[in-house]
């Protein structure tokens, strides 16, 4: 299973930050990246604890030809396309796309890191996952998703916008077809 990890708390040319992670579906199915299955966006509160404005996260399960550095790099042209400026690091941002997971691929290269390094402490994270891949087992730690949450520092903000799922016009054209 191929997870992508969404996040925005700036505004930029697609509106606010929830408006960015929706028009993500279109954007991603442009580079050959079709959401299969969202979670909803979820509000939380920046990590770590700062006076940003919250963030809009979600996780998407994709589906894709492109290998590990391919879909990184596609990844980061539409972070950049969006408006994506690189600070320091940490900083507010127009849209962030990480890499969850590739299947059950353990990566460790110096620009690609699989499955992402802090996965398993962000509720931003687990709680969307939770959602769309409850069964998936992280291949290094050998953790569910519901042991990480058990596990995850506590105290992190975060609250669900139910019907927010992000649309898969992928899969609409698939249906009608
Ligand atoms: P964090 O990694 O803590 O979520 P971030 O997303 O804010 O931080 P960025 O500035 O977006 O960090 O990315 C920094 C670098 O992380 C990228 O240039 C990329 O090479 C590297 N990176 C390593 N592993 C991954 C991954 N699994 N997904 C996305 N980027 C990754
Ligand atoms: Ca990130
Ligand atoms: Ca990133």
């Amino acid at each position: 299973m191929i997870l992508i990890g969404l996040g925005a708390n700036l505004n930029g040319i697609y509106g606010a930050p929830e408006q960015c992670l929706k028009a993500c579906s279109d954007l991603l199915a442009g580079a050959g990246i079709y959401i299969v299955k969202s979670s909803n966006i979820w509000k939380s509160a920046p990590v770590p604890v700062s006076d940003q404005p919250w963030y809009c996260n979600a996780v998407c399960a994709v589906e894709t030809v492109l290998s590990p550095p391919q879909l990184l790099c596609a990844l980061a042209t539409i972070e950049n396309d969006t408006g994506r400026e690189r600070h320091e690091a940490n900083a507010a941002r127009v849209l962030d796309l990480d890499i969850l997971s590739y299947n059950d691929e353990i990566i460790n290269e110096a620009h690609l890191t699989v499955p992402h390094p802090a996965l398993h402490e962000r509720a931003f994270v687990l709680y969307p996952m939770q959602e769309i891949a409850p069964h998936w087992v992280h291949p290094r730690l050998d953790k569910s998703v519901d042991e990480m949450i058990v596990n995850m520092p506590k105290g992190q903000e975060i609250q669900c916008i139910e019907n927010s799922q992000l649309l898969s016009t992928y899969m609409d054209k698939q249906g009608a077809s």
